[in-house]
């Protein structure tokens, strides 16, 4: 995995788009963020976004917040990049909210 295309990702491509700041609030409160370093990091990025972030702190978050179980690039399916807004679903399955569609219809 590129850690500098995760880097880029976190920062909205939009303004307004606060999908990236939601999921990390998602992971505080399903308690997926372990450390009291990356929680502070986490909560930071909720209150002020991540443009409040160190580069340290950014690299930290990647690592630690991020990489180890809290992140999927591809959907398993379709292999079309998971967008913020539907990662916590992909925790799971590691499926696009589209895909999950199709396969539940199928059921
Ligand atoms: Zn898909």
């Amino acid at each position: 995995m590129n850690n500098n295309k995760l880097r880029n990702r976190m920062f909205p491509r939009e303004e307004n788009d606060s999908s990236f700041e939601i999921y990390v609030s998602e992971l505080i409160e399903m308690k997926r963020i372990e450390g009291p370093a990356v929680t502070g990091i986490a909560k930071q990025i909720v209150t002020k976004g991540v443009e409040s972030l160190s580069e340290p702190q950014i690299k930290t978050f990647i690592e630690f917040g991020l990489i180890r179980g809290n992140y999927v690039e591809f959907c398993d399916r379709c292999a079309e990049e998971i967008p913020w807004s539907e990662m916590f679903f992909a925790l799971d399955d590691e499926y696009c909210s589209y895909c999950r569609h199709l396969i539940e219809k199928d059921d």
